[in-house]
């Protein structure tokens, strides 16, 4: 044992001042008062924050964002990330799609999947035990870290968990999730979701319902113009070479500006599309609950009955090895790549498959943010999704959505309003018309954009989200 150590990522302190222009007078008086009795309370004390990975994916994307504010507070907020092995993450995502209610790989979760679990949380522990002080406080963010509960407590820390994911199903899959976790929940003094309806009856006396949020001022929702964000995608190989009209440069979250450097891994058959070629988008993980072959067919089918429509699709995610806890990644994308071998030659031109680069998380962020900025349509086509923070990093950017009403989408989108839904996530015909619709109707899409920036503006940056963490603490502390 001990041979697993959790690492620390360092956040760097971010002033609450720039929130002041977004929330108006009183929501600025609000966060201020938050933020002063946050950190009365937290005096001389810390606020640990535990997770998997540090890159990829929606935790690691709101983690570092939200401690930084926190900090810029002046609560030490601090970010541990643990250590697995394949075999540990194998469980966990096995766990992560049966709180989904999906079966995933199939592969069972007894005794033996208990044991390993265990043994590598007990060996992150160690390390863990010995920098948090009784008096603490410790937010372990979704089902691979719950199991550090019943220790941390026991060293007389206050332990909450947020569970990231979840699903209106309720079904044998979620059962066993659930009988699984139950060690682990009955430890903690506070478990918070994203949705009412995720709160299973074991604590509904002691949940909370947080929404997520994104950081309208990080390097991944930054204003952009949109010849910047071409030549970004250019210097990408996202876009042709036409595109490219200057030395791509983002600005860095310390404000110093930097340049795109990397090429992205792309999978494609002909040129890179012209900038003015309308693309359809999805960036997600690699993940079968993002849906990205099903994303693939329903473009399909759209070009087959509309051979007419100037459309192309690009389906983006992070370079297969490089989220640590997401062990399905290549096995997803090779089976995109079959489907996509498999289309007829025309067709295959049009679509394009990239893995971008992630070494260096602000480059992968300006990149993200400028095929969303230069989306025609941004399409979240999961068929289970927690929360979705995709949607929302779209939305915000003024960009028309086509989205599966599932999970937390739905508390994201009102159809017709601010994106459109597909009922059935299942329902290629569906999803392709909804894609149509808005290739076609520019007006509508325009119109929905605007809403949907409004919305986040009113129910999903971070000074909400920063309030509803000051009262986490608060009832954690109570
Ligand atoms: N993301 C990214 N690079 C990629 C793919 C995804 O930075 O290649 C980010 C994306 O912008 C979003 C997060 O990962 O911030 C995904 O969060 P979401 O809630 O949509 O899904 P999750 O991955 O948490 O299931």
């Amino acid at each position: 044992t001990g041979t697993l150590k959790p690492f620390e990522v360092h956040v760097r302190a971010e002033p609450l001042t720039c929130f002041e222009s977004v929330v108006g007078q009183e929501g600025w008086r609000a966060l201020m008062a938050h933020a002063e009795r946050t950190r009365t309370r937290m005096a001389g004390r810390t606020f640990w924050n535990v997770n998997t990975t540090a890159r990829g994916g929606g935790v690691a994307e709101m983690i570092p964002r939200l401690l930084a504010y926190a900090r810029g507070a002046g609560v030490d907020a601090r970010w541990m990330v643990l250590e697995g092995t394949p075999e540990f993450f194998r469980v966990t995502k096995r766990l992560h799609h049966a709180l989904h209610g999906s079966p995933g790989d199939g592969s069972p979760l007894g005794l033996a999947e208990r044991a390993l679990y265990d043994e590598v949380l007990r060996d992150n522990a160690e390390e863990l035990l010995a920098l948090v002080r009784p008096g603490d406080l410790v937010l372990l963010h979704d089902p691979q870290t719950l199991g550090l509960a019943p220790a941390l407590a026991e060293v007389g820390a206050g332990v909450a968990w947020r569970c990231h994911v979840g699903s209106d199903l309720r079904n044998a899959e979620v059962a066993r999730a659930w009988e699984f976790l139950a060690p682990g929940l009955a430890a903690v003094r506070l478990a918070v979701f994203s949705r009412a309806s995720y709160v299973p009856p074991q604590c509904a006396d002691r949940a909370l319902v947080i929404r997520p949020s994104i950081d309208v001022f990080a390097v991944k929702n930054q204003s952009m113009a949109p010849d910047v964000a071409c030549s970004i995608l250019a210097h990408t190989g996202l876009l042709g070479d036409g595109a490219c009209v200057m030395e791509p440069a983002f600005i860095r979250g310390d404000g110093v500006p930097a340049r795109v450097s990397r090429g992205a891994d792309i999978i494609r058959l002909g040129s890179a599309p012209a900038r003015d070629t309308p693309l359809v988008v999805q960036v997600s993980r690699w993940d079968p609950l993002k849906d990205p072959a099903g994303v693939l067919n329903g473009f399909a089918l759209l070009a087959r009955e509309h051979p007419g429509l100037r459309a192309e699709l690009v389906l983006a995610g992070p370079a297969v090895t490089s989220v640590a806890d997401d062990p399905e990644a290549a096995s997803t994308l090779n089976a995109v790549v079959e489907r996509w071998r498999g289309l007829p030659h025309l067709l295959r031109q049009r679509i394009h498959l990239a893995c971008l680069p992630m070494k260096d998380a602000e480059e992968n962020a300006a990149i993200v943010n400028a095929l969303q900025r230069h989306a025609a349509v941004v399409v979240q086509k999961s068929l289970q999704e927690g929360f979705g923070l995709t949607v929302t990093e779209a939305m915000w950017k003024e960009r028309p959505v086509v989205a599966s009403a599932v999970g937390g989408i739905q508390d994201q989108i009102v159809h017709g309003v601010n994106g459109l839904l597909v009922r059935d996530a299942s329902d290629l015909a569906e999803f392709a018309a909804e894609v149509r619709t808005l290739l076609c109707d520019r007006e509508l899409a325009a119109r929905l954009g605007t809403r949907a920036r409004q919305d986040v503006l009113d129910h999903f940056t971070g000074a909400r989200h920063l309030g509803d963490i000051s009262f986490l603490i608060e009832q954690l502390d109570a």
